[in-house]
């Protein structure tokens, strides 16, 4: 079996069921035509899942037999909108979706000038284990299938009734832990057939898992990659994130500059201002002179508290002249405006507070 997608044994075995909405169209047309039936129902099937059809009967322009046979062969699973929060401030809307085995993943809905985005999940739970991360706490639970992934655009995109023009990857989890599913999602959620969403409206943010960089660089898919760098050095980024005692900054830089050569696409770096942690001028500094001559712009963020971390965002002043110094080291930055503060929008805090409320621990 692929990527828990497609069943390679014999019709006469015992079939693992197919995941349907993981299945690209080329995949269903040869589903279709091993059952004997006309490749135009491939495409009917798949418009079906991406327009967000939570079961095989309402398929309604198939043959009642090949519903049938589906059923039998085939799961479609769901999500279910476990909470929805509305911040009164800026509009963001986060989402706390439950999966079919009991799980759950968070998606936030924000609202900007160019357009409506969503931050989607990748994994339930998160092993890299980031300090100032609450979608680390716990651990990894599991991976999210492609079509999982896929089902938080469509739900959120059914649920509140808006468009769609962008995609980030930065809700739970470290998409280059799930890399294949992840690219199987970028062709799913691309398809003109399907949700039809440039891949230039997509981001891919990672936490530093390097093989994931070089890989995605020969895809040849012009998503948009970002860097959560948070540190300069390696004795610093080591002891906010672990992942950097396996592939260390200087690694890490060469492969993000690797990224910007071959595609050509700027490459973002994510920088989380911590007060008296990672931002002083000299950090700035530093900083720059890691990125020189890249492609990049750097993106500061003020750290979203997280209950039970230590740590607290850099005062206002403090990152505005971090952004000032990068500037006049010839370094192009913003500092980003927080959105849903008043939701508990940073990245595995929603799901962690449900868990806590259901009192269970993962
Ligand atoms: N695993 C991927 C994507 C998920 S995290 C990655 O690490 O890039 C998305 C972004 O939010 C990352 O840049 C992450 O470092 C940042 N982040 C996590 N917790 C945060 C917090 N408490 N405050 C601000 N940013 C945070």
């Amino acid at each position: 079996m692929q990527n828990g997608v497609w069943p390679i044994a014999e019709e006469s075995e015992k079939l693992e069921q197919i995941d349907l909405r993981s299945m690209l169209p080329e995949e269903l047309c040869e589903l279709m035509q091993r059952w004997g039936e006309p490749s135009y129902r491939a495409k009917q099937i798949f418009s079906w899942c991406a327009r967000g059809a939570a079961s095989i009967d309402e398929m309604t322009n198939l043959s009642k037999s090949l519903r049938e046979t589906l059923k039998r062969h085939c799961r479609l699973s769901a999500l279910t909108v476990l909470q929805r929060q509305q911040s009164k401030k800026d509009g963001t809307v986060k989402y706390l979706f439950g999966l079919h085995d009991g799980n759950a993943v968070e998606s936030v809905l924000m609202h900007y000038e160019h357009g409506t985005s969503l931050c989607i999940s990748s994994q339930v739970g998160c092993r890299m284990g980031c300090t100032f991360c609450a979608s680390t706490i716990g651990g990894l639970v599991r991976s999210l299938t492609a079509g999982e992934i896929l089902e938080q655009v469509i739900f959120a995109g059914l649920d509140s009734g808006e468009r769609i023009d962008s995609l980030v990857l930065m809700g739970i989890g470290e998409p280059f832990d799930n890399y294949d599913n992840v690219i199987r999602f970028f062709r799913l959620v691309n398809h003109p057939d399907g949700v039809n969403l440039g891949l230039r409206h997509i981001s891919v943010s990672t936490c530093g898992v390097v093989p994931g960089i070089y890989r995605l660089a020969e895809e040849g898919m012009p998503v948009t990659l970002s860097i959560s760098l948070h540190a300069p050095n390696n004795a610093l980024r080591t002891a906010m994130m672990p992942i950097n005692r396996r592939y260390p900054v200087e690694e890490l830089v060469e492969a993000a500059r690797h990224y910007a050569k071959t595609t050509g696409r700027k490459v973002y770096i994510e920088y989380t201002m911590i007060s008296g942690k990672n931002d002083s001028e000299a950090h700035a500094r530093e900083l720059a002179a890691r990125l020189k001559g890249m492609l990049c712009h750097v993106n500061l963020i003020p750290l979203n508290p997280v209950e039970g971390k230590s740590g607290v965002s850099s005062e206002r002043q403090v990152i505005e002249r971090f952004s000032q110094v990068l500037k006049s080291c010839g370094i192009s930055s913003t500092v980003r405006r927080k959105l849903g503060d008043d939701i508990d929008a940073a990245c595995g805090q929603l799901r962690r507070s449900s868990i806590k409320e259901q009192g269970h621990e993962i």
